[in-house]
């Protein structure tokens, strides 16, 4: 406890601009409350419009030295930064399970997941080359550059405090972008951490500018509306997303969207099961199953549904749920109250269209957001379960007949982010892979996130990739010289 209060103390409250932690110009504050118990946790400054309108300011004014600097001046802050999170795991992780709710184990595999991208980007920032080249004709040479998109917004959401947030800000950094980072109203005390490790790290004045508010639209209006803005990275729900894409088309904003899922999981009658068991849990559990690339939908051949569903439910059925500080604690509380009543309900409306509640399915009476990890069989394919994302520990299983049936199931949803096969016949799975419109597969495997890989989706899963070789291009513009030949 006492640790605990010295690391809320040492955690900043303000906004952070051109290089200062400022209180909000209207002295508003807004409350970041622990989803375990309902406590407040801390007390942070509320951006108003003109502090949005500073952070973009202190954002376009860095902008043309930063872009100046060396690739190895930027890769070292980000290596820098890279031993400070490290160094300071236990203290990101225990805010995160504070403010977030996952259990410590979880928080730790975050950071450790979220500082990938710090020592990615570090190695990718001086590799991202141009080219020379004659054209086919002969007459010119071509010289063809990357440079930096200019300031950037960047908007990230609750469920990985740290990951999507260095997802961002370290290719950004990389590339030599400024930023405005706006951190999730419910969880922004991770951000805050990593911020004070950023300017440890020694980020520029002006480069990282990050204002927490209680209301997004008075952070993104403004910043939006700036002719100086350059793109927007937005990592969140599909409805936001589209709005945010509609303001972007007004100043013609590059834009990255990571949008929501609605993740098959496809157990074929050739799969071997434990294995599969073993991926289902990592693939809906992890996170509590807030997680975009979550599995939302089990499609089980019905020759071995049955099987898989015994061996799936005694597994969720043995999980600890609990304050996520615990030691033993599998199951932490769904973010907040809201987020608990939708999945409520979304059980309720598949047991309402006749499917069976198999393990759980209920909240769990007294404080905080808890929701028992839940199995539902006989799903039908007009249950909210199958049509929408759950964001919660509840796993549908719905049967099917063949191949074809499977895709059919799987790609009959507007999202297209995660999916995840299960077969040990590897024609199949190819075969089956290259029929799903989705921007990630799992084979065999029930998390496959790595900084090294481009994560993305299609349809309405959003635009742009984030990680990988594609994660850097997101923010450079590719800009070309031609000059006779000599
Ligand atoms: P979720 O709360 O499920 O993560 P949201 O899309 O509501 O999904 O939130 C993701 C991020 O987008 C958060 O930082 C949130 O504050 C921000 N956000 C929500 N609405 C808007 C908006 N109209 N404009 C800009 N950002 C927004």
């Amino acid at each position: 406890q006492e640790n605990i209060s010295a690391l809320l103390e040492g955690t900043p409250t303000g906004l952070l601009i051109n290089g200062e932690w400022r209180d909000a110009s209207d002295g508003g504050t807004f409350d970041v409350e622990n989803p375990a118990t309902g406590d407040v946790l801390a007390t942070l400054a509320s951006a108003t419009e003109d502090d949005s309108r500073a952070a973009m300011d202190a954002a376009a004014n860095a902008q043309e030295s930063w872009a100046r600097t060396s690739t190895r001046e930027r890769s070292d802050i980000l290596m820098r930064a890279y031993d400070l999170v490290k160094e300071h795991t236990e203290e990101l992780a225990t805010l995160m399970t504070l403010e977030m709710g996952k259990p410590l184990k979880e928080s730790r595999g975050e950071v450790a997941y979220a500082n990938q991208f710090m020592r990615w980007f570090a190695e990718e920032a001086p590799r991202h080359y141009g080219r020379y080249a004659d054209t086919p004709e002969g007459n010119l040479k071509m010289i063809v550059t990357h440079k930096p998109v200019g300031p950037c917004l960047l908007i990230t959401p609750w469920n990985f405090p740290l990951a999507m947030a260095t997802r961002k800000v370290a290719p950004a950094v990389a590339a030599g972008c400024t930023m405005i980072l706006k951190p999730a109203r419910l969880t922004p005390l991770t951000s805050q951490y990593f911020t004070k490790l950023m300017i440890e790290a020694g980020i520029p004045t002006g480069v990282l500018n990050v204002v927490c508010s209680a209301s997004a639209a008075k952070v993104s209006g403004p910043i939006m509306d700036d002719p100086r803005l350059r793109k927007v990275s937005f990592t969140g729900s599909t409805p936001v997303g589209k709005q945010l894409m509609k303001t972007a088309a007004d100043r013609v904003l590059r834009t990255s969207m990571e949008l929501g899922g609605n993740g098959p999981f496809i157990v074929f009658e050739d799969a071997d099961l434990n294995k599969a068991v073993e991926g289902a849990m990592a693939a809906k559990m992890r996170n509590m199953g807030e997680a975009c690339t979550a599995a939302n939908r089990f499609l089980v051949h019905e020759s071995v549904a049955e099987e898989f569903s015994k061996k799936f439910g005694e597994r969720l059925a043995a999980l600890k749920t609990g304050n996520g500080l615990e030691d033993g604690t599998d199951v932490g509380p769904l973010v907040e109250k809201k987020a608990r009543d939708g999945v409520a309900e979304l059980v309720e409306d598949a047991k309402e269209k006749g499917a069976t509640i198999a393990v759980g399915g209920k909240a769990v009476d007294g404080a905080g957001y808890f929701f028992e990890p839940t199995l539902i069989t006989g799903v039908t394919e007009d249950s909210r379960v199958f049509t929408e994302e759950i964001f919660g520990p509840v796993a549908p299983v719905i049967t099917f007949k063949d191949e074809d049936h499977a895709v059919r199931l799987a790609n009959s949803t507007e999202y297209g982010l995660a999916s995840y096969v299960f077969t040990e016949n590897i024609s199949r799975a190819l075969r089956i892979g290259e029929r799903l419109e989705y921007g990630l597969l799992g084979m065999n495997v029930g998390v496959i996130s790595n900084a090294a890989a481009p994560f993305g989706g299609v349809k309405e899963s959003g635009l742009g990739r984030e990680g990988g070789a594609e994660g850097i291009a997101e923010y450079t513009t590719t800009q070309y010289m031609g000059l006779p030949s000599p």
